[in-house]
């Protein structure tokens, strides 16, 4: 029998080990020096300005709402075609969620959905957007952003699926995802079924010195080390009255001083899952040649069968976290295809049918395409490991199992 054939895994190298263990042996196990070299290598690879590591993605997709000050009752539009935690950031900061219909085509938010509610509501109903680049698929962030500055909204670009995605921009220029161009912030997760794995880990890509420094700051309990930025007298902060404090030479605030200026949390990565993390990081544009070399077979093996009703296809730019197929009975290649060991997904339950949203007053026939797409989807295994007669025996098994009906 075959080993068994997952739909997404980390592959971890002799390297990454070695820098794994060179950091559990230095003086720093949380916050260290290979956290700032994470940053900086994670910027350049998406072309951003800044870059901030985090605890997970959904610690960072909580900090972009934070940081971006969602409110109690203020509405953000999503997909509902994505993992829970794209929704529920807002729903952290007593935020509501408005999930739109996705474009049949693509699986994306349908941008021409929120350019009707928007027209349709009065202005400054909503306060942002939260397009995701689902299964490795880049978003059109300049059309985003052009309808977003009409209606003054914001967007964070959840950008998980699609570290060393693009699209091609109105004047032909590539815009890689998360680069800042277009989102005010955009997000990523290291858990192991990503790109890049670091065990959990997260980063947010940002080209807005504001928001970057707010999120360094709420990234630590909100507390501040600047002495720029005190709030209280360095009077207080050296435990001295005014008048004992003004006749020592030194005016300055003492070497221990800080000040929790926000509530904000701890959502700090480790200094060893950021070295783990940069290791990562030189072999992603390895992995996304590899994951496109794959794309492309399945989507010739594919193109002609009658029981695919669509596939994510051949597109330029896209970083295929997934490559998803939507075919006739979906539940019966599921679990014939586990019966040999194959571990396709389904990406994914409608986030406005899990009970928690249902509670809220969502229900079934809210968001037609979504719901459809949901019926027929599948993710086959995509890896970079994923070897030739690995996917053959995938593609073999598909095929059989229509055949045999
Ligand atoms: C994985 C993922 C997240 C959450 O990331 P974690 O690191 O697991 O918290 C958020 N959004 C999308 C689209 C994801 O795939």
């Amino acid at each position: 029998m075959n080993n068994p054939i997952p739909y997404g895994r980390q592959n971890i190298t002799e390297e990454d080990i070695q820098t794994v263990v060179e950091t559990l042996k230095s003086d720093y196990l949380t916050q260290g020096p290979r956290i700032a070299e994470f940053e900086e290598a994670f910027a350049n690879y998406v072309g951003s300005n800044y870059a901030v590591a985090v605890s997970n993605g959904t610690a960072a997709l909580h900090l972009c709402a934070m940081a971006l000050n969602v409110q109690e009752g203020d509405k953000v539009i999503t997909t509902p075609i994505t993992f829970a935690a794209s929704a529920n950031c807002v729903r952290y900061c007593g935020g509501e969620i408005v999930f739109l219909d996705i474009n049949p085509e693509t699986y994306l938010l349908d941008i021409k959905k929120v350019r009707e509610l928007l027209e349709a509501s009065p202005n400054g109903t909503y306060k942002g957007i939260i397009p995701v680049d689902f299964s490795g698929r880049a978003v059109d962030l300049e059309a985003f952003r052009k309808l977003a500055d009409e209606y003054d909204l914001w967007i964070i670009e959840d950008s998980c699926h699609a570290p060393g995605g693009f699209f091609n921009d109105s004047k032909n220029q590539k815009q890689f995802c998360g680069n800042g161009n277009f989102a005010d912030l955009a997000i990523y997760s290291f858990h192991p079924v990503k790109h890049i794995a670091s065990g959990e880990g997260g980063m947010i890509t940002t080209n807005d010195e504001k928001l970057y420094e707010k999120l360094l700051q709420l990234r630590t309990h909100g507390i501040v080390k600047d002495e720029n930025k005190y709030k209280n007298t360095p009077a207080f902060a050296s435990g001295l009255s005014d008048t004992q404090f003004s006749i020592l030479d030194s005016q300055d605030y003492p070497e221990w001083y800080m000040e929790m200026q926000d509530l904000g949390y701890n959502y700090r990565l480790t200094d060893f899952q950021a070295a783990l993390g940069t290791s990562q990081l030189k072999r992603a544009d390895e992995g996304i040649e590899k994951r496109r070399a794959l794309a492309a077979k399945y989507q010739e093996a594919f193109e002609n069968k009658d029981f695919i009703k669509g596939q994510s296809g051949v597109i330029e730019g896209h970083a295929y976290h997934l490559y998803i197929l939507e075919v006739e009975n979906r539940l019966g290649l599921y679990n014939y295809l586990r019966e040999h060991k194959i571990f396709a997904q389904i990406h994914y339950i409608p986030c406005h049918l899990m009970p928690y949203y249902r509670d809220l007053g969502w229900q079934e026939g809210d968001l037609p395409l979504a719901e459809q797409y949901y019926k027929n989807c599948i993710s086959l295994p995509m890896f970079p490991t994923l070897n030739e007669a690995e996917q053959e025996f995938v593609i073999e098994k598909i095929n059989s199992f229509y055949e045999d009906q």
